[in-house]
């Protein structure tokens, strides 16, 4: 019997559990994070140097 694994991460920043994190970088040379909707804001606030890597699901799209 297969067993559906849950996928889902936790916002970087504020250690919440969420279904939708955004993969982000405050400069091209800091490393990847992933960090919900909340914590995005103020991280791309005004950051000229700001990265955008891709939204990542806990769902596939169907
Ligand atoms: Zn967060």
């Amino acid at each position: 019997m297969k067993v559906k694994r849950v996928r889902q991460k936790e916002c970087q920043q504020c250690r919440h559990t969420k279904n939708t994190l955004y993969r982000v970088r405050e400069r091209s040379d800091a490393p990847w994070q992933f960090v919900c909707k909340e914590c995005l804001l103020p991280l791309r606030n005004g950051n000229l140097n700001y990265q955008y890597g891709g939204t990542w699901k806990s769902k596939k799209r169907t």
